[in-house]
């Protein structure tokens, strides 16, 4: 396996659809992947497949037979990973869970199956050119930050879980209106978007292929851009620049700034905006304790960390909330 030099390219995928027997599926699936020597992370439930995963060049074409003759994932998206170089798994897993997205909804009644309307970059141009179309950003607050869609409503939440309960009681007296939701790849607004119809909402879009999608969309085929700065991924880079607007600032001097970084101090690791002069001055770090940290010889460091909760490692609200405001601090000793 580590031998191995063939190409791989490294593909992700997600489909919505009812599984009887996930386990079963499961199975066929992973004896299938196996013989063509698909290396990845695969989660099955009830309600559908989400897959990233690498396949070595000579068994593409095999593996987009295969997942074809699956009758639910005939013609499925398969979003290929542009920057990858094929090495990002070394096995197959495949895993039956409850859900392919957390969503913490107990209701039996809720069905997949139910959900929003697809719309392609086009359709969401043309239906958000209505100033009563509301456009509602499904991701995490750290990704709406540094890049979003015009006039979209953030659900500033720290989770999923969380956001789909607030998005409709921010949007209670708009049942009727015309709702569209997006998040990055798109399996969170669509997921969403079943959630809203649940919910008796009546006219809700998702964006089919989220940001990604859209973004492929309005380049090739020419069309106006909706979406101002940047598109967080997690990937080396933090984010694909969408427009050249800088729409965040940097959380330590406050200077414009959309650069997310993970703070230099490996026991603090928390991820966070900086502008290029913070950096310099912080030395990579988050505040004036974490530089101190990495100052200390590496063995002092170990000694500083142990017994340290690393928590949740992203500048979100309630942690902005718990730790000393950054820009503060800053201004006693960069
Ligand atoms: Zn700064
Ligand atoms: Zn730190």
């Amino acid at each position: 396996m580590l031998g191995e030099t063939e190409h791989r390219t490294t593909i992700s995928f997600y489909q919505y659809f009812h599984i009887d027997d996930p386990k079963g599926f499961r199975d066929l699936l992973y004896s299938n992947l196996n013989t063509i020597k698909v290396f990845g992370r695969i989660y099955i439930a009830q309600e559908g497949i989400n897959a990233q995963f690498s396949v070595p060049d000579s068994h593409f074409e095999n593996l987009k037979e295969y997942l074809y003759s699956i009758e639910p994932l005939k013609g499925v998206r398969l979003n290929i990973a542009v920057d990858d170089d094929g090495k990002s798994f070394w096995v197959l897993k495949i895993k039956v869970r409850d859900k392919i997205v957390a969503d913490g909804i107990a209701d039996p009644s809720f069905d997949m199956r139910h959900k929003g309307k697809y719309v392609d970059a086009e359709q969401f141009n043309k239906l958000t050119d209505d100033p009563n179309t509301i456009i509602v950003d499904m991701r995490n607050h750290y990704e709406y930050e540094v890049g979003h869609f015009e006039r979209a409503i953030e659900v500033a939440s720290d989770t999923f879980r969380e956001q789909l309960p607030m998005a409709a009681d921010m949007l209670k007296d708009a049942k009727d209106k015309n709702i569209i939701m997006y998040c990055t790849g798109g399996i969170r607004c669509e997921k969403a978007s079943a959630y809203m119809l649940h919910q008796g909402f009546k006219n809700v879009f998702h964006l089919e292929g989220g940001i990604i999608n859209y973004a492929n969309q309005v380049k090739e085929q020419g069309l106006a851009v909706k979406f101002r700065g940047k598109n967080f991924v997690f990937d080396n880079r933090l984010g694909e620049r969408i427009t050249d607007e800088i729409i965040a600032k940097c959380h330590q001097c406050g200077k414009p700034a959309d650069t997310h970084v993970n703070c230099a101090n490996d026991g603090c690791h928390l991820l966070f905006i900086q502008c290029e002069d913070c950096k310099n001055s912080y030395i990579g770090c988050c505040s004036i304790e974490c530089k101190e940290i990495v100052l200390l010889p590496a063995e002092e460091q170990k000694k500083v960390r142990k017994g340290i909760d690393k928590g949740r490692n992203i500048f979100n609200k309630s942690r902005a909330r718990l730790r000393p405001k950054l820009s503060e601090m800053g201004k006693k000793q960069p």
